[in-house]
């Protein structure tokens, strides 16, 4: 597929934006091939757009919920229809799987839908007073102009999850997408010009990722800045973000531990332990990344998930079959590569991979990976990997292996697998997790509140919780 350059990369106030300053190269991350280049524009740029999503906020608040869920139900329709192009064009920019980016496009898609749904269901609040000359309601008000930073990970879907629920409540959106990944941005954008959306309610800058945040955050106007990202930029983001007391959603970082107890069914643990590592390459913040395995059942286990391991196919996420694709960049490989050294120098052993991939592509690739052996020193046990190996550790006792979980700083997603259930209820209320997979290693969903604790973040994306984000609660009391 051959993409045009795209200087006008800039949706501002409804239209694209001609820029003739500096631009920036999108790769392939599987071939290392230029793409296209996108303009690399600044603070001047961002500030425009947020003048125009500030002036487009006075009438898009006003509209009606059904009216919102028109244009939002539209749009969704748009990017179901559009969703095996789409895909391709996320493949090409992020590297994964063709069949994960279309599912990926479809996710994006039903954010929409979700969100159509729940524009028209803003509720207030009718409360009893203590005083019989007064009657009090809370009137929910969208919170005004929203940033949103969105990662190269799920180039459409953490947009979408974002933009839909900001839209629904109300308010404007200024987007700026991952530098790596901009063409679904682009593309999300003519979505909603198609669907409709008037000018400036979505806005679009692609570019200095510092300049663009240090506008979104001196804003006074942004009310709102919804972060995916690392830990690092979500601190940076909630300290400057204390100059006008803006709001925050951020989702940060995950250090996801899976515990299989001895009562699991085995064959359906291991598929799922291996989605869960190796969907997008490892590349996601619910990854699991520590893998805790009852010593009853681990040679069996690990013999079944190294046997599905050894399997995957590597190669050009475009490529019919490929399994797993490349890693996002050189720094990527080599932070993967020094958790298995740095592993394997403690004493680890490795039982399937161990090594970049020796393939026939110039991407960053690395073979998928287990470590047996592995304590609780080696790095990979305390820090995100972001790639795909798996360290498996054994446990006899069921608290043990709960301080083990919670033994870090995040608190994104936990996963455990059993089949009694009483063990799974009394398991879960002792994980500090925002989230946590029971037999299930793909939570994320619209309908309902996805979202970290502890250093992995805070506030929630899907659901009436999400939409809640983005809306202030006025509280109006009335003597008579
Ligand atoms: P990663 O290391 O996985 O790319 P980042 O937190 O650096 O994670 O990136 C997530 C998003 O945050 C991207 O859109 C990136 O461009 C953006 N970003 C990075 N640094 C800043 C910053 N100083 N201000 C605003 N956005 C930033």
């Amino acid at each position: 597929m051959q993409i045009e350059t795209m200087t006008k990369s800039l949706f501002i106030n409804g239209s694209w934006r001609d820029f003739d300053g500096k631009t920036e190269t999108v790769y392939n991350p599987a071939t290392l091939e230029p793409i296209t280049e996108v303009a690399y524009a600044g603070k001047k740029e961002t500030e425009e757009a947020i003048e125009a999503a500030a002036e487009a906020f006075l009438s898009w608040s006003e509209t009606t919920g059904r009216e919102r869920s028109t244009i939002l139900y539209k749009a969704h329709q748009l990017m179901l229809e559009d969703a095996e192009r789409l895909g391709k064009i996320l493949t090409m920019e992020q590297g994964k799987p063709l069949n994960e980016a279309i599912g990926e496009v479809k996710g994006a898609a039903a954010f929409l839908l979700w969100y159509a749904e729940e524009a028209s269901r803003g509720y207030g609040e009718w409360i009893p007073s203590s005083n019989k000359n007064k009657r009090m309601l809370v009137i929910p008000r969208p919170v005004g102009v929203v940033g949103a930073i969105t990662p190269w990970n799920f180039p459409a879907s953490m947009i979408t999850r974002k933009i839909a629920p900001a839209l629904a409540a109300g308010c404007t959106v200024v987007l700026k997408p991952a530098p790596e990944t901009p063409l679904s941005a682009i593309e999300i954008m003519k979505v909603f010009e198609k669907a409709g959306m008037p000018n400036g309610v979505v806005n679009l800058i692609t570019g200095d990722s510092k300049a663009i945040g240090e506008a979104l955050l001196e804003s006074k106007e942004v009310r709102h800045i919804t972060f995916t990202g690392s830990t690092a930029v979500g601190k940076y983001l909630m300290q400057e973000s204390a100059n006008h007391v803006k709001k925050l959603s951020l989702e940060l970082g995950g250090h996801a531990p899976s515990i299989v107890f001895e009562d699991a069914d085995l064959e359906k643990a291991a598929t799922l332990v291996l989605g869960s590592k190796f969907r997008n390459n490892g590349q996601t913040c619910i990854c699991t990344n520590r893998l805790y395995v009852h010593e009853s059942i681990a040679e069996q286990f690990t013999a079944k998930l190294t046997e599905k391991v050894a399997q995957l196919k590597i190669g050009s996420g475009l490529e019919k079959d490929t399994e797993i694709g490349p890693l996002i960049n050189k720094k990527a490989l080599e932070k993967v590569h020094s958790h298995l050294e740095d592993a394997v120098s403690k004493g680890a052993k490795v039982l399937n991979g161990g090594a970049p991939w020796d393939g026939n592509l110039k991407g960053h690739f690395y073979q998928p990976t287990i470590l047996s052996e592995v304590t609780n020193d080696m790095v990979i046990m305390n820090e995100e990997t972001f790639g795909p190996i798996i360290p498996i550790q054994t446990f006899n006792d069921e608290s043990d292996v709960i301080n083990k979980a919670n033994d870090t700083d995040y608190g994104l997603a936990s996963f455990i697998f059993t089949e009694n259930t009483s063990r799974a209820i009394r398991v879960t209320e002792k994980l500090d997790y925002g989230i946590v997979g029971v037999n299930d290693v793909f939570p994320a969903s619209p309908e309902a509140p996805f979202g970290g604790i502890k250093q992995s973040g805070n506030g929630k994306e899907g659901g009436n919780h999400g939409m809640d984000e983005f809306l202030e609660q006025q509280f109006v009391s009335i003597g008579i």
